[in-house]
């Protein structure tokens, strides 16, 4: 097994006094040995635990630490007293080279296209619910409390930024 590490941060600005908890695993799509295949979706958690989507078989890794920081806000837009929430997840996972049978093509050693959970409290009713953020949605894109449409927070850049520092 040859592990590579990989990181997946985003940056969400959250609305006055919405509390904030980062999800628990991280998404990315990387090229998955066992299956052949380039861009399979898998899914880790803590320790020792990957999953690839399609087929629901393991992959050696897992997700290696969550670190949370907070900055200010230059442009508040409608926002008010606004934090930007910034969240990294490292991850590691077996990589192994291969040449994608259907397409001829070969793989590579990065993680891209991730996705990352996260809940938020509402201020105004309490309501606690979970969501997400991917590269692919249409920004800046509000998030609204699914109970009272309360402003929670913006997802303002195109993020999970995705890197993998020792690619190869
Ligand atoms: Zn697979
Ligand atoms: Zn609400």
């Amino acid at each position: 097994m040859s592990l590579v590490g990989s990181k997946a941060s985003i940056c969400i600005l959250l609305n006055e006094d919405v509390v904030f908890w980062p999800g628990q695993r991280v998404e990315a799509s990387i090229d998955c040995h066992v299956c052949g295949r380039r861009d399979r979706t898998v899914e880790f958690g803590w320790g020792n635990r990957a999953t690839c989507r399609k087929t629901g078989h393991a992959v050696g890794g897992g997700l290696d630490s969550i670190a949370q920081s907070t900055r200010p806000v230059d442009d508040p837009g409608e926002l008010v007293n606004p934090t930007a929430m910034i969240v990294d997840y490292a991850f590691r996972w077996d990589y192994e080279p291969f040449t994608e049978e259907s397409s001829g093509i070969p793989s590579r050693k990065r993680a891209d296209g991730g996705r990352v959970y996260f809940t938020l409290k509402c201020p105004k009713c309490n309501t606690v619910d979970e969501f997400s953020t991917q590269q692919n949605l249409v920004r800046p894109s509000r998030i609204q409390c699914r109970h009272c449409n309360h402003l929670l927070a913006i997802d303002r850049d195109t993020q999970p930024t995705m890197e993998t520092p020792d690619q190869g």
